[in-house]
Parts: structure tokens; sequence; C-alpha cells
């Protein structure tokens, strides 16, 4: 009986398989289709200074239109297109279209600054460096107005060579921000021998502010330890006004979230632009 139940239940665990590597192939030859056709697209969110309460830049999200599947968010694709490589044409595509949209930006009297997320993946590639100064010089836009956004795992890994690569990157003037920072292996030496300029605070420890202590405390120590490494920091998924001023009192510099406005469009970001300029 056991036997006969062990086999069922390898059919089972069989026919899911199938299924689901059906559902990736599938949505991988979809997702080069949607390359090819470019019809990927950016979403921006403001990133907002927490003393000004001015939008100082905006992170680049990416989305996918899929014709039946409505839109696909980036949990969905990302590890996907890490996978099969993917992510490399991907990535490509997002830092050309983010500068792009940055020096249209800049040459209107915008100076934003915009965060371009990146994978491991990307940044392993010998060509990422030149592939960067190349967009920069293309585009026109002032390399300061270009950050780029790491994640723990990636630094962490091979900590030489992409200490390495980091430098060069700095080298070139672009910003660089360590994202989702406290939900990885960070550590502290490996943190103050990079010398990264900014740190993003994972949202998983705002959502508990301005009431829950312990976040309260953890919150504040990343604050000064950033403060004591010369990082700036900002804080991910603030969604009310209460986690604003929590965050504003513990001396944070720079927010993001539904709070303040969700990933928009290009165009709805544009005209949020020219309403706050027409305001000030
Ligand atoms: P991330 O870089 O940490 O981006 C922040 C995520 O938090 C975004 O999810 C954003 O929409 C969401 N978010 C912002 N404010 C709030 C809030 O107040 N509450 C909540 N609950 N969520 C908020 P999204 O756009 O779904 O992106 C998910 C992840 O996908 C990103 O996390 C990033 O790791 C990755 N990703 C997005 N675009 C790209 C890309 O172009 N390239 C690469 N390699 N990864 C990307
Ligand atoms: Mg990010
Ligand atoms: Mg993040
Ligand atoms: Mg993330």
């Amino acid at each position: 009986r056991a036997k006969e139940q062990g086999r069922k239940g390898f059919q089972f665990y069989q026919a899911d398989m199938s299924q689901s590597s059906r559902e990736r192939f599938e949505l991988e030859a979809d997702l080069r289709i949607a390359l090819e056709q470019q019809s990927l697209q950016i979403y921006y969110q403001p990133q907002v200074c927490l003393a000004s309460n001015q939008i100082v830049g905006v992170e680049a999200l990416i989305r996918w239109p899929h014709p039946e599947k409505g839109m696909i968010p980036p949990d969905r694709f990302i590890g996907l297109a890490e996978e099969n490589g993917l992510i490399h044409p991907l990535g490509a595509w997002v830092l050309r279209r983010a500068c792009e949209d940055a020096a249209r930006w800049y040459q209107q009297g915008y100076a934003l600054r915009v965060s371009v997320n990146v994978s491991a993946r990307q940044l392993n590639r010998s060509a990422f460096v030149s592939q960067v100064a190349e967009v920069l010089q293309k585009t026109g836009l002032p390399a300061k107005y270009l950050e780029l956004e790491l994640t723990e795992t990636y630094l962490f890994e091979n900590f030489t060579r992409s200490a390495r690569v980091l430098r060069r990157l700095q080298q070139l003037g672009v910003s660089l921000a360590l994202d989702d920072f406290g939900t990885g292996y960070s550590s502290l030496n490996y943190l103050r021998r990079l010398r990264l300029p900014r740190l993003k605070i994972d949202r998983s420890f705002i959502s508990g502010l301005p009431e829950n202590r312990e976040d309260l405390v953890l919150v504040s120590t990343i604050l000064a330890m950033a403060q004591s490494l010369g990082m700036k920091v900002v804080a991910e998924g603030v969604e009310t006004d209460a986690q604003r001023q929590c965050l504003a009192d513990l001396q944070c510099h720079e927010y993001q979230g539904y709070f303040y406005a969700r990933p928009e469009t290009c165009a709805e970001l544009e005209a949020r632009l020219m309403r706050l300029s027409e305001r000030a």
C-alpha cells in the first residue's frame, strides 16, 4: 500500500513538474518575443527627500504587459531571465531607456537621478562597465544622474572581483546603492571597505514603523551605522504618513513608497513634475 501510494505520489509530482515546466517554457518564449518587440515597459517611482519634500530621483521598475496574462510583475520573470540569460538584453534595454528618459528630463531642467536595478549576472559580465559608459555617452546623461541598485548577494559572493567592478563604475561618476538592505548577508567589514554612497532599507523593516519597537530600534541602528560609514539612506515601502514622519524624525535622507506615489508611467511622472514645478 505504501509503495502504491508512493508511486501515485510520484506520478502526481511528475505531472506537476511537466505542467510547471511547460508554463516556464511558454513564459520564456513570450518574454523573448516581448523583448524583440520592445513591448516591456518601465514604470518610475519617485524618491523623495525627507527634509525638503522634493523629488530627487526615481527608481526604474520593469513591467511586462502580457497580451493574455495582463501586467506581469518583475518578481515573476526576472529570476527566469537570470537563469536563461535573457537578463542581458533585458537589462541593457532598461538601462538604455532609463538613461534616455533621464537625459530628456535633464534637458527640460529637471535634475533627477534615475536608479536602475542591476542583477548579479549583468555585473559579472566583463563588458558591463563599458556598456554603462557607452549608454551615458550616447544618451548624453551626466553620470551623476545615474544610480545602479545592487543587491548584497552579488557584492559578497565574490568580493574582490565585485569591489573592482564597483570601483570602475564609481570612476565613471555613477552612483551606487545597496538595495534591500537587511535581507541578505551583509558583512559590516565588506560594507566598510566598499564605500557605497547609498543604502536602501528594505521595506520589511519599514512596515512596522512607528509602533513596532524592534523595527524602530533596527532602523535607528541602520541609520547610525550608515551615518558612520558616510552612506545616505533611502527607506523603501513607505505607505503611511506616520512612517514618513518617523523616518524624518530619525534623520533618514529619502524615502519612496505608495504614500507618496506608486510606480507610474513615464508620461504620468512627467505630468507630475510639470504640476509640481507650476506650483513652485
Ligand atoms: P526593488 O528594487 O526592491 O523595488 C522595490 C519594489 O517595491 C517594487 O516592486 C515597488 O513597486 C515596490 N514598492 C514600492 N513602494 C511600495 C510600497 O509602499 N509598498 C509595497 N508593498 N511595495 C512597494 P516591483 O516593481 O514589483 O519590483 C520587484 C523587484 O523586481 C524589485 O525590487 C527589483 O529587485 C526587481 N526589478 C524590477 N525592475 C527590475 C529591472 O529592471 N532589472 C532587474 N534586474 N530587477 C528589477
Ligand atoms: Mg531596487
Ligand atoms: Mg528594494
Ligand atoms: Mg527587491
